[in-house]
């Protein structure tokens, strides 16, 4: 799980100029045409810098509603009930989400990661009250800012567009907290028997073993949660199956 800053914390006041976001339903991606963050430190600097310039053009403060740092922090900005100042004409519904850097930056591993992440995960209690979304920003359209009429001759958010449009990618780590200790156990020991480069017929065996376990368990899952209506509802039931599915699932390597 990414490190997580709110706008509080980084006692960053807003005013409600716009009026409220409406439900989201579309993510749209962003680059500050400025410098990269060398650090978090720097990137809060520089959240701060912009936020009171857009304070000054009567945004209100920062138009967009989550910053990701190079290191992969989500530094939480506008609340997201609020809405945002960052495509002229469509904010509506539109959450707003930067990256510190300009035309030809791309972004890091660990942006693709938290950004995956935040889709996931907006709407849970891992974010703070005031940044946490009503609905799953999985679910919404992805945009980068130059997708939108009226904007397609800016350069936003270059570079950084196709993660964006990608929706990121899942951490390797990812999903693992959701798992059970035995399920743990024979997840890592299928990473430590696949990254063996000539393994013996032995640790072949033994290798099959873990994955069937878990692909197993994965299908164990399912029939619980599917024999009984709202079997589904329970939230860590899910990410556990998700975790599985993606762990076990065609293609997949651990
Ligand atoms: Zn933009």
């Amino acid at each position: 799980m990414p490190r997580i800053v709110s706008a509080a914390q980084l006692k960053l006041g807003f005013q409600n100029l716009f009026g409220p976001l409406g439900r989201p339903s579309i993510v749209t991606g962003h680059y500050t045409a400025g410098p990269v963050d060398s650090s978090d430190d720097h990137a809060i600097k520089l959240c701060r810098s912009y936020h009171a310039a857009h304070k000054a053009k009567g945004w209100g403060g920062e138009g967009y509603h989550y910053c990701i740092t190079r290191r992969g922090t989500i530094l939480c900005l506008r609340p997201i009930a609020l809405k945002g100042a960052h495509t002229g004409k469509h904010n509506t519904s539109n959450v707003g989400v930067m990256m510190h850097g300009t035309t030809g930056d791309k972004p890091s591993q660990a942006q693709r990661e938290s950004y995956w992440w935040l889709l996931h995960n907006a709407h849970t209690p891992k974010l703070p009250p005031a940044h946490r979304s009503p609905t799953s920003l999985a679910n919404c359209a992805r945009k980068g800012h130059n997708s939108w009429p009226g904007h397609e001759s800016n350069g936003c958010p270059g570079a950084f567009k196709p993660m964006y449009l990608q929706g990121g990618i899942q951490s390797k780590s990812s999903g693992l907290q959701h798992l059970t200790r035995s399920e743990r156990e024979h997840v890592l020991a299928l990473r430590r028997l696949r990254a063996k480069k000539d393994p013996t017929a032995g640790q072949e065996e033994e290798r099959k073993t873990h994955w069937h376990w878990l692909d197993k368990q994965r299908g164990r899952i399912f029939h619980a949660a599917s024999e009984k209506p709202g079997g589904w509802d329970d939230q860590d039931r899910r990410a556990r199956y998700r975790t599985l599915r993606s762990l076990t699932g065609r293609g997949a390597k651990i």
